[in-house]
């Protein structure tokens, strides 16, 4: 029991992690910080399990897992993303003062942007302008969909686009900008209602963000989303469709991090041309040139092509 202990340790981070972002459409060094607070307050949603990573961290805590974190700053990192499996706006996740303190450590570093997540509801324009007369700040909002319908039944998620909409012109009247995750196929959708989903979402919000994120759905322990996958009745989407999301989406830009990809839990193919196709989507999501999904085949193209086409005719269940 001593390996669980230690990972639900409130004084360490969840994750750490350097990597490249784009900052005006240049691929510059990030890091990603995961910290671990109580947890979102919502934990409905279907296909979260973040859950299990939470601790009851005290504001001391907090602080002492973004100085663990901070180490891993390089003098060439200029993006930071702080993410806390919930809402960094949330006051019972991130007290304000360390929200304030942890902003404040940053703007002394060569770190030119920070971003954030929240859900809508804890997104006022007092604690925007606060972040923002910091550091410059992006908020990162989960809307997974445009569909009220399905955002409320398939991922339970407990706001409306309106809430969305509404968020996102506070953090622009704040002075932030705004990245909007888009959920690849949300449970209960078939492959094809699932591309023509993200499709959708991405046109209607595309006036509300900067940036899009397209989340491809895995299995995460303990959800919903596991359990149909258990029974038969949940596949994670296939990688052709991110592409064909990728390509069709509006001029906003648009990136995708394939988490997962080719496994038995992840977004996959056919297992021989995964890794090809989750490298160009990498490749995509620094570059945002289309032209990466040229010369991508597979004979399991086909089979996706036929899977999109016959499986709203097969009530729910996953082909192939
Ligand atoms: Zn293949």
């Amino acid at each position: 029991m001593k390996k669980r202990r230690s990972r639900l340790d409130p004084t360490r981070p969840v994750a750490i992690w350097r990597s490249k972002d784009l900052l005006e459409g240049k691929p510059t060094d990030s890091l990603t910080i995961i910290l671990r607070t109580r947890g979102c307050r919502w934990n409905r949603c279907t296909m979260c399990g973040f859950a299990a990573e939470g601790a009851p961290a005290t504001a001391e805590d907090l602080m002492v897992q973004f100085r663990v974190a901070a180490d891993r700053l390089s003098s060439r990192t200029r993006v930071v993303k702080i993410y806390t499996s919930g809402s960094f706006f949330d006051p019972m996740e991130v007290p304000a003062q360390v929200r304030e303190r942890i902003l404040d450590l940053l703007s002394g570093t060569g770190v030119e942007k920070v971003v954030l997540e929240s859900r809508p509801e804890y997104i006022a324009l007092d604690v925007v302008l606060d972040c923002v007369s910091r550091i410059d700040v992006e908020v990162a909002i989960g809307l997974e969909t445009s569909n009220d319908l399905v955002r409320s039944h398939s991922v339970r998620k407990g706001f409306t686009f309106s809430d969305f909409k509404a968020a996102s012109e506070i953090v622009h009247r704040g002075g932030g900008t705004v990245k909007t995750y888009l959920l690849l196929k949300p449970p209960f959708l078939s492959e094809g209602l699932a591309i023509s989903d993200a499709l959708r979402s991405s046109r209607a919000a595309s006036p509300y963000t900067d940036l899009f994120s397209l989340n491809l759905c895995n299995i995460q322990r303990g959800t919903v989303v596991e359990r149909m996958w258990q029974q038969g009745s949940y596949r994670p989407p296939w990688l052709w469709s991110a592409v064909e999301v990728l390509k069709n989406a509006p001029s906003v830009p648009i990136i995708c991090d394939p988490v997962a990809a080719g496994t038995r839990r992840g977004p996959r193919n056919c297992g021989r041309c995964d890794r090809a196709i989750a490298e160009a989507i990498r490749k995509h999501a620094l570059t945002q040139d289309p032209g990466v999904f040229e010369h991508l085949d597979c004979g399991c193209k086909s089979a996706w092509e036929k899977v999109v086409e016959l499986e709203d005719l097969a009530f729910g269940a996953p082909l192939a």
